[in-house]
């Protein structure tokens, strides 16, 4: 733990147990933490741009190990050059695999575009379908990335449970569980279903922006009085404003109290991380 002033954080936060939690307390815990987040990431939105379940089961295939940005400089030719599932399941693979090559691991990912499409055309009239049940048939797509589909191009309430969400509801003691769909369940029944996708959208928002993997932004960050790991990142205003990162880190750094001017020009520039 960084040491340094006092924060508003360290005087308000109420430090929590998870052995002296109930369950009711830590449901009631997650949905203040869930507002908090609310608050804080006004902006949360899925980050792959798409248009309709076909661009998004696609572009969630291209965002295996490969930041969204990457795969959002890729999309606009790709959708261009490929608008339906008979297009993947007909495409050229040489060709397919030039255009994706950039995104990494583009051999397999050609391989499951498609197979989708072949998929798509053999079963579903080179329609995706809207149910998990289904989703999780098909080539290249796991219950994450048919929870993303359905919450986001569907509007099916759908936790999407990735490396950042996994994190973060660790560190906030949600759940003790390690297994992805163990992690799903347990928190769909902390908060509302029908906030469920929001909720995933804005615990990865904080997880981009202020709660890193390896220096969280402990002292620069909304939800430290909430937080029972709050001080495993630097605490220090001047010193977690530095970590955190995106277009709005200024005014995250101000809704967590601290001077929006510690924040550095590069961190606002930074592209943000996977
Ligand atoms: S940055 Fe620190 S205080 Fe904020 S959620 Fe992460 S561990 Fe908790």
């Amino acid at each position: 733990m960084s040491q340094g002033r006092r924060t508003l954080a360290d005087v308000t936060r109420t430090p929590t147990t998870k052995a002296a939690e109930t369950d009711l307390a830590r449901k009631r815990r997650a949905r203040r933490i869930a507002r908090l987040l609310a608050e804080t990431h006004p902006d949360a939105h899925c980050e792959l741009d798409h248009d309709g379940p076909l661009q998004l089961a696609v572009a969630t295939i291209l965002s295996a190990q490969c930041t969204d940005q990457r795969v959002n400089e890729v999309t606009p030719k790709l959708f261009a050059r490929y608008p339906t599932a008979a297009a993947y399941a007909g495409a050229d693979r040489a060709e397919l695999e030039e255009m994706i090559r950039p995104t990494g691991f583009f051999r397999n990912k050609t391989d499951s575009l498609i197979k989708l499409g072949q998929a798509l055309i053999e079963r579903y009239d080179g329609q995706v379908p809207g149910r998990l049940i289904d989703l999780v048939t098909l080539p290249g797509i796991g219950r994450k990335t048919a929870n993303v589909i359905l919450g986001n191009a569907f509007d099916v309430p759908g936790i999407t449970v990735d490396m950042h969400f996994q994190r973060l509801v660790g560190r906030w003691q949600w759940t003790d569980e390690t297994d992805p769909v163990k992690i799903e369940h347990a928190v769909g029944a902390l908060v509302e279903k029908r906030d469920w996708t929001m909720l995933s959208h804005r615990v990865i928002f904080h997880g981009r922006r202020v709660c890193h993997a390896r220096k969280p932004a402990c002292g620069a960050c909304t939800i430290a009085p909430m937080c029972p790991s709050y001080g495993i990142g630097p605490t220090e205003p001047a010193a977690a404003a530095k970590l955190l990162k995106g277009p709005r880190a200024a005014a995250l750094a101000e809704q967590a109290g601290v001077d929006p001017a510690l924040v550095p020009a590069a961190a606002i520039r930074a592209p943000e991380a996977v």
